[in-house]
């Protein structure tokens, strides 16, 4: 029986998304922000615990960790929090409230709403306002 080579201590290993949850991150890349290309293989195992993975582009050579684009990118912050900070932010809670709830800085919450912002931007519906 194979026996789980990380401790007890240890956080727990979150699900992995599969490879067509991903899409290259480089804006010069034919391959932009394409979903389910199958351009992408896993190059290595980074962060603690080896929990993330840097992918690999085969169409521009470029490698790019897994959380590169997404709301997790770049912060310190455990994935539960960012997820409440974005639960809070959804349900129109202000920044001091979320930050409140969250036991976070007011500034943390402004930039992670900033960050969805530019990230999901409003749908466009397709209608005109023209009035007649
Ligand atoms: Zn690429």
């Amino acid at each position: 029986m194979a026996k789980n080579r990380l401790s007890s201590k240890s956080a727990p290993v979150p699900a992995e998304f599969p490879l067509s949850f991903f899409a290259c991150q480089n804006p010069n890349c034919a391959d932009f922000n394409k979903f389910n290309a199958g351009n992408l293989s896993i190059a290595e195992r980074i962060g603690k615990n080896k929990a993330l993975r840097r992918l690999y582009c085969e169409t521009c050579g470029r490698r790019f960790s897994e959380r590169e684009g997404s709301l997790m990118a770049g912060k310190k912050l455990p994935e539960e929090v960012v997820v409440r900070i974005i639960k809070c932010l959804g349900y129109g809670c202000s920044i001091e409230a979320t930050a409140d709830i969250c036991e976070v800085d007011p500034r943390t919450a402004f930039g992670k709403s900033r960050q969805t912002c530019r990230r999901f931007p409003p749908p466009t519906t397709g209608e005109t306002t023209t009035g007649d």
